[in-house]
C-alpha cells in the first residue's frame, strides 16, 4: 500500500489507508448525504427542481474544498435540445480536484433525475428512512446512492489532499430518466469535462463490474393492406390479420434463431446472455372504425444485440427474414423502419479501468468481482464512443430501481466509496 509514499515528491497523502480510513470514519455523514439528495425531489419528466438539487450538490462540493461550477445550456439552446412538452432548464454540476497536470484525468459521473413515483410506498418516497441497516427512498438505487459514495469519495481525496498527479472530476447530469439531448451527451460535447478514465456509478451491485452492454436496432414493421367496409372483409386485405401471421412467424422462426446464439460473456441478468427481440411496444393502426378492414398495421420491435454481433448484420437479418415472408405470401406487402441504433459495446478486461476498478473491489469489498455486459443501456457508452475508458460500476440493489420500496444497502455505499477513492488515487498518482 506504499505506491503514495514512494511518489512522495508528487505530495503528503500519508497513505491509501489515510484516505479509506477517512472514509470508513464518515458512515453517518454518506447517510446523511444521501437522505438530503433523496430529500430534493428530482422526477423525470418533468425535471424538477434541478437547480434546488444542482445548488446543494454545488454548496456541499465546495464545502469539501473541490473547485465547484454549476452550468446550463443557454436558454435558446432548449428549444432544440429538450422535447417540445419538457419545460425548465437543464443543469450540471462539476466539481474539480486539480492535480499537477490536467491530465491524466478521472471523472466519477451520475445522473440525478429519477423516474416520478410510482407503485404502492409505504413511506413517503422523498423521506428517506433507515432500517435494518438500508436507506429506502426514491433514487437510492438509481442512483442518488451512486451519487453520495462518489461526493464522499472526493471529498475524502480532497481532505487528504496532498497533489495528485492528475485531475479528479465529479459530474452529475440530468435527464437520463427520461431522456433528452441536455443531459450527459452536451456538457460532454461542451467539452466541460474530457476525462482519461470514468466511471459512472449506476448499479451494478457491490461486487459487479458492467463493462459493456447490448447494443439495439429499434423500429417499426408496417404491414399494408387495402381498407374495405367492415361488412365487407371478402374485399379487402385486412393488415392486422396479415400483421398477426407476422409476428406468429417471428415467435416461431426468428426467435428460436437467436436463441441458439448465446453469447460468451457473463451478462446481468443471465438469461440476456443471447439476442432477443421484442414487438409491440406501440401498435398503431388505421383507426378509422371499427367497421373498416384496416389497411395499415405497425408494430414497434426492440431488437437486443450481444457483442457478437454487428449493427450491419442485424439490420441485414431483420430486413432478408422480412423479405422472405413476403415473398411466400403475395396479397402481404411490408416495409421495415430503422429508427434508431446502437452498436453493443464491451471495454476489454485488460483495459486499465477494469483492472484497477477490480484491483480496488477485491482489496475493499472482499471478493474479485464478476464483469457483465448489462442488457439495459447506460450513459457509459458516451465516454466510450469519446475515447474514454470507462467502466459502470455502483451501490444498490438490483431489482428494486424505478419500484415502490426502493433502498440501497448502507455498508455498500461505504465499500463503494473507499473503491471510488483508491481508483482515484491509484488512476491519478
Ligand atoms: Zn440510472
Amino acid at each position: 500500500m506504499g505506491r503514495v509514499n514512494e511518489m512522495s515528491d508528487l505530495g503528503s497523502y500519508s497513505s491509501e489507508s489515510d484516505v479509506l480510513g477517512y472514509l470508513d470514519g464518515r458512515r453517518d455523514e454518506l447517510v446523511q448525504l444521501l437522505s438530503a439528495l433523496i430529500a430534493i425531489p428530482t422526477p423525470n419528466p418533468p425535471g424538477d427542481n434541478y437547480k434546488p438539487f444542482c445548488d446543494f450538490v454545488a454548496n456541499w462540493l465546495a464545502e469539501a474544498q473541490l473547485e465547484v461550477e454549476v452550468l446550463a445550456p443557454p436558454r435558446e439552446a432548449l428549444p432544440d435540445l429538450l422535447r417540445p412538452e419538457a419545460e425548465g432548464q437543464r443543469y450540471a454540476v462539476v466539481g474539480r480536484l486539480r492535480g499537477l497536470a490536467e491530465h491524466p484525468a478521472f471523472c466519477l459521473q451520475g445522473h440525478y433525475d429519477t423516474v416520478p413515483a410510482s407503485g404502492d410506498w409505504e413511506i413517503d418516497p422523498y423521506g428517506p428512512q433507515v432500517v435494518d441497516g438500508k436507506l429506502y427512498g426514491l433514487g437510492s438505487t438509481d442512483m442518488k446512492g451512486g451519487l453520495a459514495s462518489m461526493m464522499m469519495a472526493a471529498k475524502a481525496l480532497a481532505q487528504k489532499k496532498g497533489a495528485l498527479r492528475g485531475s479528479l472530476h465529479f459530474l452529475t447530469t440530468p435527464d437520463e430518466e427520461f431522456p433528452s439531448r441536455a443531459g450527459l451527451a452536451y456538457f460532454l460535447e461542451k467539452g466541460i469535462v474530457d476525462p482519461d478514465y470514468a466511471v459512472v456509478g449506476e448499479p451494478s451491485g457491490v461486487r459487479n463490474i458492467h463493462v459493456g452492454m447490448k447494443g439495439g436496432v429499434w423500429g417499426d414493421v408496417i404491414v399494408k393492406g387495402r381498407a374495405a367496409h367492415g361488412s365487407r372483409p371478402f374485399a379487402g386485405v385486412n393488415a392486422f390479420e396479415k400483421m398477426v401471421e407476422v409476428a406468429s412467424a417471428v415467435r416461431t422462426d426468428l426467435i428460436p434463431r437467436l436463441d441458439q446464439r448465446v453469447s460468451d460473456y457473463d451478462f446481468y441478468p443471465p438469461q440476456a446472455n443471447r439476442p432477443t427481440l421484442a414487438l409491440g411496444g406501440l401498435v398503431g393502426g388505421t383507426n378509422a372504425s371499427r367497421a373498416t378492414v384496416p389497411d395499415r398495421c405497425t408494430v414497434s420491435f426492440d431488437r437486443r444485440l450481444i457483442p457478437e454481433e454487428t449493427l450491419a448484420e442485424v439490420e441485414e437479418e431483420l430486413v432478408s427474414f422480412f423479405d422472405d415472408l413476403q415473398r411466400q405470401d403475395d396479397e402481404l406487402s411490408l416495409e421495415v423502419k430503422v429508427s434508431s441504433k446502437a452498436p453493443p459495446m464491451v471495454v476489454p478486461a485488460d483495459a486499465e479501468i477494469c483492472r484497477v476498478v477490480s484491483d480496488a473491489i477485491t482489496e475493499l469489498a472482499g471478493a474479485s468481482p464478476t464483469h457483465t455486459v448489462s442488457c439495459g443501456g447506460f450513459e457509459t457508452v458516451l465516454f466510450v464512443d469519446r475515447g474514454v475508458q470507462a467502466v459502470t460500476y455502483g451501490p444498490g440493489v438490483e431489482g428494486c430501481a424505478h419500484a415502490a420500496g426502493e433502498h440501497t444497502i448502507l455498508d455498500d455505499l461505504v465499500v463503494t466509496a473507499k473503491v471510488y477513492a483508491l481508483t482515484a488515487l491509484r488512476l491519478l498518482t
